[in-house]
């Protein structure tokens, strides 16, 4: 049977481990946490650190095939890997610029795909040489993660906030809404485009707080966000599951904010709204089985669940009231801590109509909780 190895552990593990009990390969997670959310899923478990180089390659010794599910992982180590036989999905070559946003932007740039403008910093003082091009994002080169690394600077008063670091400065966009898509393609260049999906993020936490598929924009709209991704991923040239992240502003004007080369939270629903989620259709790829159907089965909302309340062993409130909604699928993460803002789970919700979802949501998003204090 195939081995495949997962570094990371964490519910994007989970989710795509779930998948794979359906299909003939036996799974491998390298991971720091013995009780992560993966852990308990895979067949085989490996303690270690997805940065380190000796245990990234050890790991990747005894699979075949490599995948990843957070892009905060030794690279050198999986480059000597793929040099020595091991299939890495994604490659490494295309992980190396996605992970630096200043290569990832000037991806962007080289191959025509509308991305806000921006300029290269490299220190904090070097932002004041670039008054007349705020306001802007800074964000930093390499290590940010979840919109740490990311922030706002309006105006020459707050360019302290800066990154002393290898950063770009990008352009600010008046962002009407946040959209992705998701885009499967396959070694033989074969590719399979996701419905377009529309983010609402939470602007305290900066995470996704609900997700609606299909987006609500216009069908040309719709389908100008899908050739950019698609001319994105190919551009890419290599085999692999992503999530193309764009801007749609107020002139209807589309800007690719980020490419994530894995399974993403925004593209959770598809377990139970499209024919192949995202989970299976990576297992497909990596398998080297036809490429899934992407059809939508139904209109959905996606909404996060993140703890609040005490940092401390996890306790879910709530739980059987929502599930009693029908249409609802209810997903816990089984992290054993819960912390304010930790992702903890999510629900999706299924329905015909989505502006009768998105008050469905509403409600639900109320009943249920999650914390690690003591309020029962
Ligand atoms: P991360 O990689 O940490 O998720 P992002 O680059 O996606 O960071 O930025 C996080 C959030 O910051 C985005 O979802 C968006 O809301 C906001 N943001 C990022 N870039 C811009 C921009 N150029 N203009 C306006 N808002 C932005």
């Amino acid at each position: 049977m195939l081995k495949v190895g997962i570094l990371g552990g964490g519910q994007l593990g989970r989710m795509l481990l779930q998948a794979a009990a359906n299909y003939p390969v036996e799974t491998y997670v390298l991971e720091s946490d013995p009780d992560c959310p993966a852990a308990h899923l895979c067949h085989h478990f490996t303690k270690g650190d997805i940065r380190n180089f000796d245990d990234v390659y050890a790991f990747g010794k005894t699979v075949d095939k490599l995948t990843i599910e957070i892009e905060q992982v030794n690279i050198d180590a999986l480059e000597k890997l793929a040099a020595e036989g091991v299939t890495i999905v994604p490659e490494p070559r295309v992980l190396r610029m996605i992970k630096n946003k200043i290569l990832q932007k000037k991806f962007y740039q080289d191959h025509q795909i509308p991305s806000p403008d921006f300029i290269v910093t490299h220190s904090v003082s070097e932002l004041k040489t670039h008054l007349s091009f705020l306001p802007a994002v800074h964000k930093i080169g390499e290590g940010g993660y979840d919109g740490k690394g990311v922030q706002v600077i309006a105006d020459a008063t707050q360019i302290d906030k800066g990154f002393d670091a290898p950063s770009v400065l990008e352009k600010m966009v008046d962002i009407k809404k946040e959209l992705a898509v998701m885009v499967a393609i396959n070694s033989k260049n074969e590719t399979a485009v996701y419905p377009l999906v529309e983010m609402c993020f939470d602007p305290a936490l900066n995470l996704l707080d609900y997700q609606l598929c299909p987006a609500q924009v216009t069908d040309t709209i719709a389908q100008r966000a899908t050739e950019i991704a698609l001319q994105v991923v190919k551009g890419m040239g290599a085999a692999g599951l992503f999530a193309v992240e764009m801007f749609l502003d107020h002139e209807d004007r589309l800007f690719v904010n980020e490419t994530a080369p894995r399974v993403h939270n925004s593209g959770h629903h598809s377990i139970e709204a499209i024919h192949s989620s995202q989970f299976d259709m990576l297992w497909r790829i990596l398998l080297e089985l036809p490429l899934g159907s992407t059809q939508l089965i139904s209109p959905s909302i996606m909404i996060n669940l993140v703890g609040t309340g005490a940092t401390g062993p996890a306790t879910y409130m709530g739980i059987d009231h929502v599930t009693a909604h029908p249409g609802l699928y209810m997903h816990c993460y089984g992290k054993k801590s819960s912390k304010p803002g930790r992702k903890m789970g999510h629900m999706t919700l299924l329905g015909g109509d989505i502006v009768q979802l998105q008050q469905q949501a509403h409600e639900l998003k109320k009943m249920l909780s999650v914390s690690g204090g003591s309020e029962r």
